[in-house]
């Protein structure tokens, strides 16, 4: 099994976002900051996802939208998580994986067909047709975008409903083309799997009867979008695709069916649930925010103090200059007044003997 980066749902976000006018991805409701619930980080904005597509994969963990709205899910299956003896992560993607063995180290299992394709990890390679665990063992199990590999998915559905324990729940996701009934052919080939499925090792195109043939594998459904779950605003904080679907289901045999876990994944405001990591992540995101405008502010106060001080300097410059200039012209007078003081001296005295001579000769004149 391979898990797919690309097509249907692609699309689905694309309609959904072209759909919701201000709440698709890249259209922030805290002014850019970007707070991923896989892995916590933060970031100025999100890294291309598949096919170069922008703002889309978290830097530090890669997960994408699907996988920051499974994230809070899980998050607000935490208390249920903590207390689960078996979760099973099919076809398990890096970041998802990571925060399942957080919630749920004693009971963590990845499962993969074919783990080589991808490089993955796993505990089990084994067939979501026959998974090698006992019947109603599970607590939790994970399958996004393995049904649409799988030639027998109604196998595959099935073997969900067994695995499950009375009341545990299966989070699924396929791509799906909601205006029109599945389209699958097991003999297309390659070129027109791309074109009709999306993508070369995909079965089939869910269409509108998803929901019933999940039903006719003895699972009780129900649909589930991060616009249901956490609103608009909520949707476009966290950068989701506002009308990506997924599906939460349980089997029938479970006494009140998934209509119960809506409940515990919405979570109301308690700790545990879905809207209470939602209150915590705009926790989060209004104090990073406030944490920046803070830095920000104490930046510009240091900018005011360095060019108030650069103009005390610039200041001093002026009047060091134009004491310098009064030195230097009070210097040139004394200098001139130097030069000229001896000339007047000898002037004086010259004038003064010649006058001494006139007087010596008039009393020399004098007749006696
Ligand atoms: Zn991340």
């Amino acid at each position: 099994m391979t898990t797919s980066t690309t097509g249907t749902t692609a699309r689905q976000g694309a309609a959904g976002a072209a759909g919701r006018p201000g709440t698709g991805p890249g259209r922030s409701a805290d002014g850019g900051l970007r707070w991923c619930p896989a892995c916590g980080d933060e970031a100025s904005a999100y890294g291309p996802g598949p096919r170069g597509r922008p703002d889309a994969a978290c830097p530090r963990c890669r997960a994408l939208e699907r996988h920051r709205f499974l994230s809070l899910v899980l998050d607000g299956l935490a208390p249920r998580l903590a207390l689960a003896s078996l979760v099973v992560d099919v076809a398990p993607s890096r970041p998802v994986a990571q925060q399942l063995r957080r919630l749920c180290p004693q009971g963590y299992l990845g499962v993969d067909f074919d783990p080589g394709a991808d490089g993955r990890a796993v505990d089990v390679r084994a067939s979501l047709t026959d998974l090698p665990l006992a019947d109603g063992s599970v607590d939790l199990l994970v399958a996004y975008h393995v049904l649409e590999h799988v030639p027998d998915d109604a196998a595959a559905m099935r073997e969900v409903a067994r695995v499950l324990k009375p009341g545990g729940l299966a989070l699924l996701q396929v791509p799906w083309a909601p205006g029109r009934a599945t389209d699958e052919d097991p003999d297309a080939s390659a070129d027109e799997r791309v074109r009709r499925f999306g993508q070369a090792d995909h079965v089939r195109m869910y269409g509108h009867d998803v929901e019933d043939r999940l039903r006719a594998a003895g699972l009780d459904v129900a649909r589930m979008t991060p616009v249901d779950w956490l609103g608009d605003d909520g949707a476009a904080l966290m950068h989701l695709w506002p009308e990506e679907s997924s599906w939460v289901v349980t089997p029938t045999t479970s006494a009140d069916g998934v209509g119960r876990h809506r409940g515990v994944l919405a979570g109301g405001t308690s700790p545990g649930g879905l809207a209470g990591a939602l209150v915590r992540s705009r926790a989060a995101t209004a104090e990073a925010t406030a944490r920046r405008a803070e830095a920000e502010e104490r930046g510009d106060a240091v900018r005011r103090d360095l060019a108030a001080a650069r103009a005390r300097v610039a200041r001093l410059e002026d009047e060091v200059r134009a004491a310098r200039k009064e030195s230097a012209r009070w210097r040139r007078a004394y200098e001139r007044l130097r030069g000229r003081l001896p000339v007047r001296v000898a002037a004086g005295a010259a004038r003064g003997a010649r006058g001494l001579g006139r007087a010596v000769g008039a009393l020399r004149a004098v007749p006696r």
